[in-house]
């Protein structure tokens, strides 16, 4: 975990019509890192890591204040789509997934901005399922039929079809069994360790995320009011305190 940020986000501040919902986020993201966003229901996770693919505006949210920067690039001066092909993907809240289409199907939509041709689809999901073997056992089922956890995993599988350089993810532990959130993170670290993907993770369950990040960004009420190293954070009762029982 070193070098220069991949992302930046500087003294941001968001409202939905008249609700403001972020009015001091700092935070920045280096290549190589996992970082999680941590923080309560309502503290303004989802809301940052909308702002950070500029979906905010087709949510009528707007930026009051504050810039995004991606890997040198204004955010807000770049569609979502040409940030996805810059290598930043995120993974929704809510597992979307094309119910009616087979998991294959759905790990294919992934290719499909990148202009795949055939053979490398084939490869790429040979990729997927070495890394959610899960995955190949269902590849046929219908996603709306598989469970809760393949669910996510097929969600950050299409992710991981178009190649990213930074994974953006919404809390991915969101109604899952323990066992299958350390699968999931556990999955996470290994593409991290191994293949040097940079990871953005909001989480409500902070022991989990502490767990594996190597730093955290606290949000409360739409403020970043701490960061630091994950394994620090760890160790500090009142952030014990202040979550218990968040995990
Ligand atoms: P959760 O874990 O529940 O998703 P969060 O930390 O992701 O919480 P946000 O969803 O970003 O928080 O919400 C931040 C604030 O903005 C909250 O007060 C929320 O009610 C408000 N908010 C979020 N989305 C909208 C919207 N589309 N319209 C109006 N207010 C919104």
């Amino acid at each position: 975990m070193s070098g220069t940020a991949l992302l930046r986000v500087e003294s941001l501040e968001a409202r939905y019509g008249g609700v403001r919902a972020l009015s001091a986020v700092d935070l920045s993201v280096s290549e190589g890192e996992i970082v999680a966003l941590v923080g309560s229901n309502g503290a303004g996770k989802t809301t940052v890591l909308k702002a950070v693919s500029n979906l905010l505006p087709a949510e009528r949210g707007h930026v009051t204040a504050g810039r995004i920067v991606y890997d040198g690039r204004d955010v807000f001066r770049t569609s979502t789509d040409a940030l996805v092909r810059g290598g930043l993907v995120g993974v929704l809240e809510g597992r979307h997934c094309f119910r009616a289409l087979s998991v294959e199907e759905n790990l294919v939509t992934g290719g499909l901005g990148r202009g795949s041709n055939r053979a490398a689809i084939r490869s790429d999901l040979a990729r997927i399922y070495g890394i959610f073997p899960r995955l190949l056992q269902k590849r046929r089922a219908a996603a709306g039929l598989i469970s809760g956890g393949e669910q996510q995993m097929v969600a950050i599988g299409r992710a991981l079809m178009g190649r990213p350089r930074l994974l953006v993810l919404d809390e991915p532990s969101m109604g899952l069994a323990p066992q299958v959130v350390a699968e999931i993170f556990r999955t996470l670290e290994r593409l991290n360790r191994d293949e040097g993907l940079t990871i953005l993770v909001a989480e409500q369950n902070v022991t989990v995320a502490l767990r594996h990040a190597d730093r955290a960004v606290v949000l409360e009420n739409g403020r970043s009011v701490l960061t630091g190293a994950a394994a620090d954070l760890r160790a500090r009762d009142d952030i014990k305190a202040f979550y218990l029982g968040a995990g």
